[in-house]
């Protein structure tokens, strides 16, 4: 898998400069703007993409990778998409391992063009279970203090956290606020409006992160289940459990024993709902369900929308709202 991308990256990289000689003065113009006058922004995925489009708004192009219905965990850049990055005034991703394959790209853009910014920086990282990998990925005894993670790291412990940061309402904040600054960098003329909808977009985080708190802290229940272990840091400050049908990535379908215990799970602690997301096939959920006598509902990690959701005019807040819906719902 790394030698087909670094193959990508070399290919990237002289695409790269062949649009960049194609597009004549363009690729001299250090003012970071599209052919629009605004600036052209990739992302990786949806949050990043959300995030970007809000804190953006009109002074931003933004353009997603991950295609709508595309479960991004196991996906990975085509050399078209990799040549488009590089054409590119910013490319957003989360980071915490979400994308490993941007890893890879570390020195793809030397031209200086684009810049690469990691969402998550500053997040306080939570540290993936041994229970989270399928396969066993070494020990997990650096500290990282101070709430940050080093970049430096990242390389060596591919899958040493859980990369569902965004989950938090606090934590899209602190990546709303990079996604900000790295804006302001690149187009210093229309900070007042980066500023202005970054303040927007901040209170009503700390709005819906109110919601959470008062309506999480003190729920009946402490325990579910889910599609996958995605909602840690939804979760985990309110104390509520999760049990993952599938690890930090649903790549794989739980064995005959992994299926047991969650049954186990389920009925020790009277779970009333077997959550299942929409990217993922539903079959394991509802045999569970079925067995242990509960009920199925969506819990959505967001790593995508469909196509219904993104004509339907979600995003982020109307998804975790309802989210929140059915989290009390399952947990009173
Ligand atoms: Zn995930």
């Amino acid at each position: 898998m790394k030698k087909i991308a670094f193959k990508l990256v070399g290919l990237a990289l002289s695409s790269s400069i062949l649009l960049a000689g194609c597009s004549g003065a363009n690729s001299s113009n250090s003012s970071n703007s599209s052919d629009s006058g605004k600036l052209k922004v990739y992302t990786s995925f949806y949050p990043m993409y959300d995030f970007a489009k809000k804190i953006g708004g009109d002074k931003v192009e933004v353009e997603n990778l991950v295609p709508a219905g595309v479960e991004p965990h196991d996906w990975e850049p085509s050399t078209k998409d990799i040549a488009k990055i590089g054409e590119s005034n910013v490319f957003i991703y989360n980071g915490a391992g979400m994308e490993s394959w941007v890893e890879k790209l570390d020195g793809a853009f030397k031209e200086g063009k684009v810049s690469l910014v990691e969402a998550s920086k500053g997040v306080k990282l939570i540290e993936a279970k041994e229970s989270d990998h399928h396969k066993e990925d070494g020990k997990h005894e650096d500290k990282h203090e101070d709430g940050k993670h080093e970049e430096e790291h990242s390389h060596e412990h591919e899958g040493k956290y859980d990369p569902h940061t965004w989950l938090d309402p606090e934590n899209a904040k602190i990546e709303m606020n990079n996604i900000k600054e790295s804006f302001i960098k690149a187009d210093p003329k229309n900070k007042d409006t980066y500023e202005k909808n970054y303040q927007d977009n901040a209170k009503k985080l700390d709005e819906l992160n109110k919601k959470f708190k008062d309506s999480l802290s003190n729920t009946k229940k402490k325990e579910v289940v889910v599609s996958h272990s995605a909602f840690a840091y939804m979760l985990n400050k309110y104390g509520i459990n999760q049990l993952g049908i599938e690890g930090l990535s649903p790549d794989s379908e739980p064995d005959a024993s992994r299926m047991a215990e969650i049954t186990k799970f389920a009925k020790e602690h009277d779970v009333k709902y077997i959550f299942f997301e929409e990217l993922v096939n539903p079959k394991v959920s509802e045999a569970i369900a079925k067995e242990v006598g509960a009920k199925t509902e969506v819990l959505n990690p967001l790593e995508g929308l469909t196509d219904k959701q993104v004509k339907a005019g979600e995003d982020y807040f109307s998804i975790m709202n309802k989210n929140l819906e059915v989290l009390i719902k399952a947990l009173n």
